[in-house]
C-alpha cells in the first residue's frame, strides 16, 4: 500500500534499523523501545491487522513465529522473550500494517494494560 508506513520502510523509502530479512518477512528495532529489545517482525505482504489473517495468508504468522525464534536463538534470549500483537482501535494498534513486536532483556509482568 503506497500509504503505509510499514510497507514504505519494506521498500527502503523510509529509514529502519534492520535485524532480519528473508523473502517473506522484514525486521527492525522498534523507534520507542519498551524493553532493552524490541523489535518488530512484519510481512511483506500488506495485512491490514491480525483480524484479516486467513487460509492464504497465514503462512507468513507461522513464519513470523520460526523467525522470533531464530532471533532468540541467535541473540542468546536465553531468559525469555514475549510476541505480542496490538489488533484494532482498542488493543491500541497505530500502524495498520500486521507486526509483532518481540520483546527481551528484561523480566515482564503481566497485565493486559502494559506490554512490559
Ligand atoms: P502498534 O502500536 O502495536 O501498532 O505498534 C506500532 C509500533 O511501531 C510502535 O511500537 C511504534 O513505536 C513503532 N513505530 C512507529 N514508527 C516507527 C518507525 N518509523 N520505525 C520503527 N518503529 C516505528
Ligand atoms: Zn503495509
Amino acid at each position: 500500500m503506497s500509504d503505509c508506513l510499514f510497507c514504505k520502510i519494506i521498500a527502503g523509502e523510509i529509514p529502519s534499523s534492520k535485524v532480519y530479512e528473508d523473502d517473506m518477512v522484514y525486521a527492525f528495532k522498534d523507534i520507542e523501545p519498551v524493553a532493552p529489545i524490541h523489535y518488530l517482525i512484519v510481512p511483506k505482504e500488506h495485512i491490514s491487522g491480525a483480524s484479516e489473517i486467513n487460509s492464504e495468508n497465514s503462512k507468513y504468522v507461522a513464519h513470523i513465529f520460526e523467525v522470533a525464534a531464530k532471533i532468540a536463538a541467535d541473540e542468546g534470549f536465553s531468559d525469555g522473550f514475549r510476541i505480542i500483537t496490538n489488533c484494532g482501535e482498542d488493543a491500541g494498534q497505530s500502524v495498520h500494517h500486521l507486526h509483532f513486536h518481540l520483546l527481551a532483556g528484561k523480566k515482564m509482568g503481566w497485565s493486559s494494560d502494559s506490554a512490559v
